[in-house]
């Protein structure tokens, strides 16, 4: 269950700072929240990838025992000794939204936050000695702006990464030629992403190293760049490379391997967005069986 709220809605949304949250959770990672994270801890993207990504697409939570009552909780990797987040000026977004969420359904957006009791307050009861503020204000004092307009642009490129592996497969006869290999091609694809073998995050799995390296640690510089503003180069650089890449196959194992490589893309993207990236695995090889049989 979720509670939908309007902006004027007034909650304790002011933080005990208790680091609760950041605990025993999930933070999914896009790739300019990766860039800018690693800027705040002073790495290389690809450091921090290695040292502090599950997989590219979410931040490492790390086991740790609670001495008193031996419970293990999972803490992220960027909370530090005195429950202060190592990158709080350049956290990613699902932080800047807790305790809220954000759902988009077609034109249609609200903000919620989880169960009809207001979360905070389980963890945290000191909340309601706090000031409480409306949900705009909480959004204004979090500077969410770029960061959700970031979130909504890498979503646009799943839809164009997932578009382009159903035109892969279509228009060139792939699938009317070979429609079992290619439905094969995909789930086996779907498989590699969302259950990865290795634990090493930049492995080769169902994507090959340099589309790898150009979907989650593009070139670009984060000094001049919102993280808006960032999604957009990446996602016109993506295309860019897509087109020269592509366009120009002819071969039938190419194009299976291609389209298989963008469906694998365009999921892996998905789960660096907190998408339900199992759902859509298996939504977009039915649409692809759907779509063949109908071409
Ligand atoms: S659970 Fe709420 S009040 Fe507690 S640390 Fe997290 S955001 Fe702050
Ligand atoms: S990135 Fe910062 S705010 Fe987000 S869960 Fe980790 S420590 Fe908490």
């Amino acid at each position: 269950m979720q509670t939908v709220l309007t902006e004027q809605t007034q909650l304790p949304l002011t933080c005990t700072c208790s680091g609760a949250c950041c605990h025993d959770k999930t933070v999914p990672l896009n790739p300019a929240e990766l860039a800018f994270a690693a800027a705040a801890r002073g790495l290389p993207p690809e450091a921090f990838a290695q040292a502090h990504t599950t997989n590219l697409t979410h931040l490492k939570f790390e086991p740790v025992s609670n001495v008193c009552s031996k419970h293990v909780k999972n803490r992220c990797g960027q909370l530090g000794k005195d429950n202060r987040c190592l990158i709080h000026p350049q956290r990613p977004y699902a932080c800047r939204l807790y305790p809220l969420g954000h759902k988009r359904q077609g034109e249609v957006e609200a903000y919620v936050h989880e169960g009809g009791v207001f979360p905070c307050i389980a963890p945290c009861p000191g909340v309601l000695k706090l000031p409480q503020m409306t949900v705009a204000a909480y959004l204004k004092g979090q500077e969410v702006g770029p960061w959700q307009a970031a979130h909504n642009r890498y979503l646009e490129l799943v839809q164009d990464l997932s578009e382009g592996a159903f035109i892969m497969a279509l228009e060139t006869g792939l699938y009317a030629l070979k429609p079992d290999d290619t439905v094969a091609a995909w789930q086996q694809a779907s498989g590699l992403i969302l259950e990865p073998k290795s634990t090493d995050p930049l492995q080769k799995s169902a994507i090959d190293a340099p589309w790898l390296y150009r979907l989650f640690l593009p070139e670009i510089n984060i000094n001049e760049n919102t993280p808006d503003n960032f999604a957009q180069q990446h996602a016109e650089m993506l295309q860019q490379s897509a087109q020269e890449a592509f366009a120009t196959l002819t071969e039938q194992n190419d194009h299976l391997k291609t389209s298989a490589m963008m469906h694998a893309m365009a999921l892996k993207l998905a789960l660096a967005l907190g998408v339900q990236a199992a759902d859509l695995a298996v939504f977009w090889v039915k649409q692809l069986q759907v779509m063949g049989e109908r071409s």
